[in-house]
């Protein structure tokens, strides 16, 4: 599979599978199993996992223009898309004394056989989901995790979650450690329904752990080690993925914003909306001016993993908080100038609106994201 092949199945995906049953998908809060499989036998699963194991080996320029991709259509599905390539990368980069437990692991995501995601936050750190207060005890060779996982994207739909908790002899907030837990582990179960404002189609629902024995070839890092994995595997592309999510929703919203500007009529005037008011046509012009400037910002990202330098943590920093902002001004935009049509949900333009403000909710926070910013221009320690 190459870069264009891999944007072009995404492409199929999003216009044959996802576009015809998002607005359904989102009324009924329903998880596409249909779109988890059709990414599964494209081979997309397997994105950026490296041809010894079955995947494609593509790296995280394809990774953002399929999330983006699958976004314009059903940003649910690009959720559940980013959180299981975060999840693979985790199991990925497991250290070399779990090889032999994740490799026919990695076999299976890559055949299209295993979702995977990430269950780090919990209820009570709430988005500080470096700082679990959940701990692993000690249980023979492995260990027994108890945890309220507060939010957990494809819960009860995955195969597999990756788990942070505190080590079981850590001293600090952030000493934990990631663990692979299987789906059927005894005491995993998910706790609730997920009825949220936006991204309603994606199953982010609590997971509660009761004693779950996770053996210790199933660990993913050393004791400890759970944060620096956070910090270097799944920061850098889970903000290019929320980027890449927004991206997709702004690109809808100019789409669905053009389309009705040029549909809608004013029959006693003979003229589209579109065609008689300026005004409209200068809000739309906005925000394509901020989408484009959003997907350069992406491609900046992008070039800055590739080639990784001085700036790359800033980038990687501003990518989500940017582009959380963006995706609620453009799609917000998108409301004002398609006016009733889309507050009484006639367009899909509601739905965007929504979808985009998950980004900003979801951890690390926009907020939060400024903090870091902030305080590492000033020099001051982040944690
Ligand atoms: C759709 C969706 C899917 C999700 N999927 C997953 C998943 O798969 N796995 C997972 O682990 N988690 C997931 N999450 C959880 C998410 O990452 C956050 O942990 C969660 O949204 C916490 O929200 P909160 O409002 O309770 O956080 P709170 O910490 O209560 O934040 C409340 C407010 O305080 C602000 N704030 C908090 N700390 C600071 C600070 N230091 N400086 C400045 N402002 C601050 C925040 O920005 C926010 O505005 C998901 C969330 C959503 C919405």
């Amino acid at each position: 599979m190459t870069h264009e092949t891999a944007v072009l199945k995404a492409r199929e995906i999003a216009g044959s599978v996802l576009a015809p049953s998002a607005e359904q998908n989102d009324t009924a809060g329903r998880f596409s199993s249909e779109a988890v499989q059709s990414l599964g036998q494209s081979g997309l699963l397997g994105l950026m996992l490296p041809a010894d194991l079955g995947g494609a080996g593509l790296g995280p320029r394809t990774f953002a223009e399929v999330t983006a991709t699958l976004a314009e259509a059903d940003a649910s599905v690009a959720m559940v898309y980013l959180m299981h390539i975060l999840g693979t990368a985790t199991i990925s980069a497991a250290r070399p004394s779990a090889a032999q437990t994740v490799t026919p692991i990695l076999e299976e995501i890559a055949a299209g056989r295993h979702l995977s995601t990430l269950a780090f936050s919990e209820a009570g750190s709430r988005s500080h989901f470096w700082a679990p207060i959940s701990r692993a005890h000690r249980n023979g060779d492995g260990v027994l995790i108890s945890a309220k996982k507060s939010w957990v994207t494809s819960a009860g739909h995955a195969q597999s979650y990756v788990v942070s908790a505190l080590a079981p002899e850590g001293t600090g907030p952030t000493d934990s450690t990631l663990y692979l837990v299987a789906a059927g582990t005894r005491g995993l179960s998910v706790a609730g329904p997920w009825d949220g404002l936006g991204l309603r189609a994606n199953a982010s629902a609590p997971v509660v752990l009761n004693d779950c024995p996770v053996p210790s070839d199933f660990q993913l890092t050393d004791d400890g080690a759970g944060f620096p994995a956070m910090l270097n595997v799944v920061l850098p592309l889970f903000n290019l993925g929320t980027a890449a999510v927004a991206l997709g929703l702004c690109r809808a919203a100019v789409t669905g914003t053009t389309s009705h500007l040029k549909n809608a009529k004013f029959e006693h005037l003979g003229q589209s909306l579109g065609e008689s008011l300026p005004t409209l046509r200068a809000q739309l012009a906005t925000m394509q001016i901020e989408t484009d400037g959003l997907a350069a910002r992406i491609d900046d990202l992008v070039d800055h993993l590739e080639k990784p330098r001085e700036t790359t943590m800033l980038r990687v920093l501003e990518g989500k908080a940017a582009a959380g902002e963006v995706s609620i001004s453009v799609t917000s935009a998108a409301m004002r100038v398609c006016g009733g049509a889309a507050f009484s949900k006639h367009l899909s333009i509601e739905r965007l609106f929504r979808d985009a403000h998950a980004g900003a909710v979801m951890a690390p926070t926009g907020d939060v994201l400024r903090e870091f910013i902030g305080k590492s221009l000033l020099g001051i320690p982040l944690f």
